[in-house]
């Protein structure tokens, strides 16, 4: 009772704290009800922005969204989406099915190809699909290719179904939410004590107009140029300019169909003595392709890249002439591995997320995936703020879990770049050589000599190294050319070269500090550094973990057939936590103090208990053990075949064990083994952290 006495009080105190901030934060008369603030405003309408939208629409939070663009772009960009932001995806009423339909299918993108014309001979080609992939093991869903701006499109189709409207011109007047003010650019940021007031500027008859709009939290998901990141003063660390690059987007039905019939990939490498590039096939049936070329300004410019010139570069790495090539976009972007040095800003005010926190290679697809997975973390925990479940110091705890996780994919994504590069380096290509070249010329003669004297010696230089992969030198008589042809194919022979999938990181990553319970008696490891080589994902139930999947069947339900996963007893639908326990007698004493420490939080809790494999009707006892509270459901787990394991083993824990999980879908808490004494204490302990209340007193 000593104890449950200090922890209530301590309890009712904190919500007076929280109730004091989010007053603070956005007035008392504004979360969802009068409208004169809006809750939460999001600056910039790309995949990330709009992910955030459609969470937090869906967990009743209002919201709007500022894009500068008159129009969503068509440039292909991201295309690969992995299995974490799929499952994200999934909880968004059918996104996930929907993509999976609509995506290429995949012996069409399963390969990467390294050649020395699309057309001519191949050097090696790597398949990076594994049985594993597709048997739905680990996960409900698996990886997807979808070009970004088709998923720009299912997405403002799901918002359209949550409610959501595009507005052009001037809008927002009511400040209702659920808007996208398309033409409307963030120009400036000024916080008061109790909001954040933004200036948006848009075009009316010709005249650039302001427009202010007040709100409670703004989210910058304006991309890796991010002007939220700039008026607030966040700055970024890491590596700048790593290179810069050429982007085509191009179409030729001709060139999918060859494709299709004769080497289906999704990467073509090409290196040929005319040029260098990689062809990524966005989608071969309808003959959609970037070509990605790097360049070296200023002798070098964005502008010599005309469509005549990539028209004719394509031939080049094409190897035949393309009769119906339609160069739609040309764009230049610039490769930086950096992260923010903070997340948040101006009180937890102001917070960042997608390319505006982290700009990484696209090398391994973790770009969007990351942006994705980052406004996951934060929807949940800034619904728990506007509607007064959790102190705004819960927001911290988004900076303390993705940075982290942003620090991991950049360094991962470094160093797939680099095994990007270990095949062009084994035929005498090294890019850091043509790098050191460019910088030798930038710092010596570049003040001296006219620039298209510079431009003449680096193309002269860029031709000479391209010369290495002339007929003459790469062949099996040459005895350079025969040996660096060896060294290709032992790269691929030991899976050296650039890797599609990453199961380990895509599933496994984990956070070790925020809203989560360390393991009482471990100390917690910092995670390996990347090595850039596929390992597979090993389901984990410590504390941070992404829940592991297991099928399982709902025991209400006991002649159905139909399947779900563990992931789906999470609901999307609301800020609720999940409490898994096996039916035994300790479990469900547990679980009833975990039901009324959770309304004492003023949160909403479920319960699932977990029936081994076979159990037929078990309703009756759970209903009785958990008597009076209902928001439980008994369970079933599948084993599809006798080989896999029960889910106690699968999480490396005994049936005596408990998991509580956060709206997420990551473990918060768990006991392995023995379910601790004082049920209570334990509970109020958990839920102060994983709501954030501990951060107040920090
Ligand atoms: C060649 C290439 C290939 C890639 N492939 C992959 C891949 O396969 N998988 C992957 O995960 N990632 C990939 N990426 C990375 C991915 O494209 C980005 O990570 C992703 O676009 C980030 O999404 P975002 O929503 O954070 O930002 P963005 O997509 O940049 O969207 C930001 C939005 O904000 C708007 N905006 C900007 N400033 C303002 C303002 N002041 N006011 C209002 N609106 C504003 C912009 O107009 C834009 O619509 C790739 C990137 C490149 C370049």
């Amino acid at each position: 009772m000593g104890v449950f006495g200090l922890t209530t009080r301590r309890s009712n105190g904190l919500h007076k704290v929280m109730q004091s901030q989010w007053r603070n934060l956005s007035s008392s008369k504004t979360i969802n009800g009068d409208d004169s603030i809006l809750p939460v405003l999001i600056v910039g309408a790309g995949p990330v922005g709009l992910t955030l939208s459609a969470l937090l629409t869906k967990l009743g939070v209002k919201c709007a969204v500022l894009e500068k663009s008159g129009s969503f772009s068509k440039h292909p960009q991201a295309h690969f989406i992995n299995n974490r932001s799929m499952e994200v995806f999934r909880k968004l009423d059918g996104l996930a099915e929907e993509i999976q339909r609509s995506q290429p299918p995949v012996d069409f993108w399963r390969k990467f190809i390294y050649c020395t014309s699309v057309t001519g001979s191949i050097l090696g080609s790597v398949d990076h699909m594994q049985p594993q992939d597709y048997d739905r093991v680990v996960s409900p869903v698996s990886v997807a290719h979808f070009s970004q701006y088709k998923l720009t499109r299912l997405l403002l189709k799901h918002l359209e179904s949550l409610g959501f409207h595009g507005q052009c011109g001037e809008g927002l007047e009511s400040l209702s939410g659920s808007k996208i003010l398309m033409g409307h650019e963030c120009i400036s940021i000024n916080t008061t004590a109790n909001s954040v007031n933004v200036t948006a500027s848009f075009l009316k008859e010709g005249k650039y107009m302001k427009k202010d709009i007040q709100c409670g939290i703004l989210v910058g998901t304006d991309g890796a140029g991010s002007t939220v990141r700039r008026l607030v003063g966040i700055n970024m660390r890491g590596e700048r300019n790593l290179q810069n690059l050429v982007s085509v987007h191009f179409l030729s039905q001709k060139l999918g169909q060859y494709l299709m019939n004769e080497r289906p990939g999704m990467l073509f490498f090409i290196f040929n003595t005319d040029a260098i590039g990689v062809l990524v096939a966005h989608d071969l049936e309808q003959g959609e392709f970037v070509l990605q070329m790097p360049y070296y300004p200023p002798q070098q410019k964005f502008e010599d890249f005309s469509s005549e010139m990539c028209e004719r570069l394509i031939y080049k790495l094409v190897g035949r002439n393309l009769a119906d090539m339609d160069v739609i976009d040309i764009k230049p972007w610039v490769m930086h591995a950096e992260v923010v040095e903070k997340y948040l800003s101006c009180n937890s005010r102001v917070i960042l997320a997608g390319d505006a926190a982290h700009r990484f290679p696209p090398a391994g697809g973790f770009g969007m995936n990351t942006g994705i997975q980052d406004v996951h973390n934060l929807a949940w925990k800034l619904a728990s703020v506007v509607k007064g479940i959790a102190p705004t110091s819960i927001l911290s705890t988004y900076e303390m879990e993705r940075m982290p996780i942003a620090n991991f994919n950049t360094a991962l994504s470094l160093e797939n770049f680099r095994a990007a590069m270990a095949v062009p380096a084994a035929l005498g290509l090294d890019p850091t050589t043509a790098n050191t070249v460019h910088q030798v010329i930038n710092n010596t003669v570049g003040s001296i000599l006219p620039s298209k004297v510079q431009k003449s010696i680096l193309d002269g230089l860029f031709a000479i190294g391209r010369a290495q992969l002339s007929d003459f030198i790469l062949n099996k008589n040459n005895p350079l050319g025969s040996s660096r042809l060896a060294e290709v194919r032992r790269i691929f022979e030991e899976g050296k070269s650039l890797q599609l999938q990453f199961p380990a990181e895509d599933l496994g990553f984990r956070y070790l500090h925020g809203a989560v319970v360390p393991d009482s008696d471990r100390m917690e490891d910092a995670p390996n550094a990347p090595t850039g080589r596929r390992r597979d994902y090993v389901p984990s139930s410590d504390p941070g973990s992404r829940l592991p999947h297991m099928s399982i069947r709902a025991l209400s339900k006991p002649h159905s057939e139909e399947m779900v996963s563990t992931l789906d007893l999470v609901s999307g639908d609301k800020v609720e936590f999940l409490l898994i326990i096996a039916p035994v007698e300790s479990s469900y004493h547990l679980a009833q103090a975990a039901f009324k420490v959770a309304q004492d939080f003023n949160a909403s809790m479920k319960v699932c208990v977990m029936w081994p494999d076979g159990t037929v009707d078990a309703v009756a006892r759970s209903k009785t053990a958990l008597a009076p509270w209902d928001n439980y459901i008994d369970v079933v787990e599948v084993r599809q075949s006798a080989t896999l394991k029960s889910w106690w083993d699968l999480c490396q824990m005994t049936y005596r064990g408990a998991i509580l999980v956060r709206p997420d879908e990551h473990i918060a808490w768990r006991v392995k083994s023995r379910v601790v004494s004082d049920f209570t204490s334990e509970m109020k302990k958990v839920f102060s952290t994983a709501l954030g209340f501990d951060s107040i007193y920090q």
